[in-house]
């Protein structure tokens, strides 16, 4: 075990990329976590039966505020293509969203903590599994164990790419999208590939669904109405040449500035799939939502406080006019508890997120770190 002395940051966020595992399956990333906080002696460490999630409250010596820090630790589906000697050691897997360097921030986090309790009030870090799939943040809300510490503020960074290097980036109101994607499944049925006219083709519908959602989009990002559907994947029938088309899928992910906008879209959508289903007699449809990320909404004191943090460490700070088009798990707290999502900058040559050799920057380490516990004081 790694101990408080021999602390390193950098080798903490190498030993977490090594371990990288998918949302839900972040077992050994886990166990890992767990003993270096265990070494930071917290007041209490809570796990969960249902999610990898780990909180640690550290308790200060007089009644104050209660401040939830969160670092998500999921790796996402990208096959590593970087040559570091802490390369994943999942095929198919690797952290390519950075959360490998919000979790290490967390745990520089944790040892500050322990070096330097906080004076008043406590302080609870949350460790979150899942962020990648937006399931994280709502298991830990379904354990109830957030009543007993109702936390004044909730905070979390993600690093930004494409931006200086330390950089913090804000937004009162809408940081980040609200965000769901759907499966919409077309059941007509097959005949051979000779006589396609004895075949329900789900083709027709899935053209015209296609095209009527493609046409909500506004992509104009100032717009309150601006929402966004993309395709991701659109299928009839099988690699089977003696088969016409029968069944068919379609797949979108749609994004919205709030939920309100989100929803309405949602309705829309509906409308579409039911008209366009009922012109083809015979044909049955079903869909799911899935994937829903709320759009994160910062409390204005909460992103002020992230701002005077952030220029008494002596960062640049930098108020963005446009919320991101992504969503972000922590989305769900903000519209639990006052708090902000904001940005740090990973440098401007480093690739994007999800992209193959991306790569946490070890120097934004103790960036975060300082950040973190200049929001503490
Ligand atoms: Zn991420």
């Amino acid at each position: 075990m790694c101990k408080i002395s021999d602390f390193n940051l950098s080798d903490i966020r190498h030993q977490l990329h090594r371990l990288a595992e998918p949302s839900g399956e972040e077992v050994r990333t886990h166990a890992f976590i767990l003993e270096q906080l265990k070494a930071c002696s917290p007041s209490r460490i809570l796990t969960f039966g249902d999610t990898q999630s780990i909180i640690a409250v550290f308790e200060g010596e007089e009644p104050g505020r209660t401040l939830l820090f969160r670092g998500d630790f999921d790796a996402v589906r990208v096959e590593e293509t970087i040559d570091v000697p802490y390369a994943s050691e999942m095929a198919g897997v690797a952290h390519k969203c950075g959360h490998d360097g919000h979790a290490t921030i967390l745990l520089g986090l944790a040892r500050s903590l322990h070096q330097r309790p906080p004076q008043r009030g406590r302080v609870l870090l949350f460790f979150q599994a899942a962020e990648e799939t937006g399931q994280g943040a709502g298991q830990l809300l379904a354990t109830h164990c957030l009543d007993a510490y109702q936390p004044d503020r909730v905070y979390a960074l993600h690093n930004i790419p494409g931006e200086k290097l330390g950089t913090v980036l804000g937004k009162p109101g809408s940081f980040t999208c609200s965000v769901v994607s759907t499966d919409i499944v077309l059941q007509g049925h097959s005949a051979h590939a000779a006589e396609p006219l004895k075949a329900l083709s789900p083709y027709p519908a899935a053209r015209a669904i296609a095209d009527k959602l493609l046409s909500l989009n506004n992509y104009d990002m100032r717009s309150d109405h601006y929402r966004l559907l993309t395709l991701v994947e659109f299928r009839v029938g099988e690699q089977a040449y003696g088969v016409a088309a029968g069944d068919g899928v379609l797949r979108f992910t749609l994004r919205a500035k709030d939920d309100a906008w989100l929803q309405q879209t949602k309705k829309e959508v509906l409308q579409i799939v039911d008209e366009e289903v009922k012109k083809v007699p015979g044909l049955v449809s079903s869909q799911s939502w899935k994937e829903y990320f709320a759009a994160s909404d910062n409390h204005p004191e909460a992103m002020a406080e992230v701002r005077d943090a952030a220029l008494r460490s002596s960062l640049e700070y930098k108020e963005l006019e446009l919320p991101f088009s992504w969503g972000e798990d922590f989305g769900l707290l903000t519209q639990h508890y006052p708090g902000a999502l904001f940005g740090l900058g990973s440098g401007e040559c480093q690739p994007s997120l999800h992209h193959p050799h991306f790569d946490f920057p070890d120097e934004l380490l103790p960036i975060g770190v300082r950040l973190f516990r200049e929001l503490v004081q």
